[in-house]
C-alpha cells in the first residue's frame, strides 16, 4: 500500500510517497516558487532531477508530481490510483484538533479557522488540501497537526500570564510545534527502552533550524518550548526565543518600526544568525576554529538555553528515563550535544564521548551505559509518521 504524504507551504509542495509494507521511500521532492516567473522541481528517486518552469499555482505543481510518479521511465507507481491515501502535515491545529483526522468539509473549514494562528502556514495547507482533493478525487485524505501532540498540555503550562480575555477572544496560549516529530522520537525512545511509552517520561529535543524541547510525562506532551507562534523556547537559527516581551516595544520605539517589523527581525534575523552572521552549525564550528568569539558566544548561548530548559524539565517531570536528540543539529552536531548536557552527572546525566562522535543513524544511546538517565539520538521521520497516522486513522492495513 501506498501512501502520498504531502506539505504544502504558501508557494511550496514538499511530497513523499511511502509504500507501507516495507517503509521504503519510493519517491519525494519539492516544488518551489509557486507564482512566480520560474519554478523548480525536485524529484528524487534513486535518482534526482531538477526541473525548472513555471508553476502559477499548486495545481500546476502538484500535476506535475503525478506525472513524474506515473511516468513510464521515470515513475514509481503505474497509476495514481495505486495511491491509497494522502497525509497533510498542518502545522496549526488550534484547539479543534486533538489528533490526526480524516478530512471533510467540517476539518477544512476548522484547519481554516485556525488560519489567524498560523497565517504564513495555514492558508497553503488548505490550497494543498483542496488541489489534492481535486485531482485525486475519492482519495481518501488525513491531516495531521504539528500542533496535536502539544494538546495535552494542562493550562498550567499553557497559558500564559496576560488578561485572560486574550485566550477567550484570541485563543493566545501555547501550543507548540514539531509535534510530529516528539511524537514520533518519543515513541522510538520508548521502543528503544523497550518500554510502553505510557511508562516513559522523555525530555524528546528536536534541534533543527527551528528547534524545540518537550516534557513528555508518561508517553504525553506535558510541556514544550514553542508558544503562540514558532518564535518562542530556544534559541534557533534565526529565531530569537524566549525574550523579554518588553523588548519589541523598546525597539519599535527606537528604531521607528512597527511591532510587526520587530517581529520579523525577531524571526528572520535573530538567533545565532543574529548574534554571529551564521545559522548553520558547520559554519559556526569553522568560524570558532579560526577563533571567532561572536560565533563561539552564539553557540554558547544556544547551549545554555538549551540546557536551561531540559534541567526545567526535568524537574517539572520529577523523574527522567531518557533525554533524546533528533534533526540537523540534532542528529548531526556532537559538539551541541556534549555541551548542551556537560556537568550533569551528578543528575545522572553522562555522555559517552566515543559513542557520541560515532552515532551510525540508528536510534542508539550515547550515555554511559551505567548512567541514570539514557541520553539517545533518533532521526526524526516526519514523513513516516504522517503516513502513518494516516494509515491508523482510516483504518487501512
Ligand atoms: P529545518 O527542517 O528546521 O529547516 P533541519 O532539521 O534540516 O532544519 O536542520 C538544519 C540545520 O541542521 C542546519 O541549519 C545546520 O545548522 C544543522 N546541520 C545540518 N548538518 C549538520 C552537520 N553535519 N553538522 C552540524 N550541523 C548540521
Amino acid at each position: 500500500m501506498k501512501v502520498l504524504v504531502i506539505n504544502a507551504g504558501s508557494s511550496s509542495i514538499k511530497y513523499q510517497l511511502l509504500d507501507m509494507t516495507s517503509g521504503d521511500d519510493l519517491a519525494s521532492g519539492i516544488v518551489e516558487r509557486i507564482g512566480e516567473e520560474m519554478g523548480k522541481l525536485t524529484y528524487k528517486t534513486d535518482t534526482k532531477e531538477v526541473i525548472e518552469q513555471p508553476f502559477p499555482t499548486h495545481r500546476e505543481g502538484m500535476v506535475e508530481i503525478i506525472n513524474l510518479l506515473t511516468d513510464d521511465a521515470k515513475g514509481v507507481v503505474k497509476d495514481k490510483s495505486e495511491i491509497a491515501a494522502i497525509g497533510h502535515r498542518v502545522v496549526h491545529g488550534g484547539e479543534l484538533f486533538f489528533e490526526p483526522v480524516e478530512i471533510n468539509e467540517k476539518v477544512l473549514k476548522g484547519i481554516k479557522d485556525c488560519i489567524p494562528l498560523a497565517p504564513l502556514h495555514n492558508p497553503g495547507h488548505v490550497t494543498g488540501i483542496e488541489t489534492a482533493m481535486e485531482l485525486f478525487p475519492g482519495v481518501r485524505q488525513v491531516a495531521v497537526f504539528d500542533t496535536s501532540f502539544h494538546q495535552t498540555m494542562e493550562p498550567k503550562a499553557y497559558m500564559y500570564g496576560i488578561p485572560y480575555e486574550y485566550y477567550e477572544e484570541y485563543g493566545i496560549r501555547k501550543y507548540g510545534m514539531h509535534g510530529t516529530s516528539h511524537k514520533y522520537v518519543a515513541r522510538e525512545t520508548a521502543k528503544l527502552m523497550g518500554k510502553p511509552l505510557e511508562e516513559c517520561n522523555i525530555i524528546t529535543v528536536h534541534l533543527g533550524n527551528g528547534a524545540s524541547i518537550s516534557a513528555v510525562k508518561n508517553g504525553k506532551c506535558y510541556d514544550t518550548s514553542m508558544g503562540l507562534t514558532p518564535l518562542g523556547g530556544i534559541i534557533m537559527g534565526t529565531r530569537c526565543g524566549d525574550i523579554d516581551p518588553a523588548i519589541v516595544g523598546f525597539i519599535a520605539e527606537r528604531k521607528d518600526q512597527s511591532a510587526a517589523e520587530v517581529v520579523s527581525t525577531l524571526t528572520h534575523e535573530s538567533g545565532l544568525k543574529g548574534i554571529c552572521g551564521s545559522n548553520d552549525l558547520r559554519d559556526i564550528h569553522a568560524r570558532i576554529e579560526k577563533g571567532d568569539k561572536r560565533a563561539e558566544l552564539a553557540l554558547d548561548m544556544a547551549c545554555h538555553r538549551v540546557r536551561q530548559f531540559i534541567g526545567s524539565y526535568a524537574f517539572e517531570l520529577g523523574r527522567v528515563d531518557a533525554i533524546v536528540f533528533t534533526a540537523g543539529i540534532g542528529e548531526n552536531d556532537p559538539e551541541y550535544r556534549a555541551r548542551s548536557l556537560s556537568g550533569l552527572e551528578n543528575f545522572g546525566i553522562t555522555i559517552n564521548q566515543e559513542k557520541n562522535l560515532n552515532w551510525d543513524r540508528t536510534p542508539s544511546y550515547i550515555s554511559d551505559d551505567d548512567a541514570d538517565v539514557k541520553v539517545a539520538i533518533i532521526a526524526t521521520n516526519e514523513e513516516l509518521e504522517i503516513a502513518n497516522d494516516t494509515v491508523a486513522v482510516l483504518g487501512l492495513k
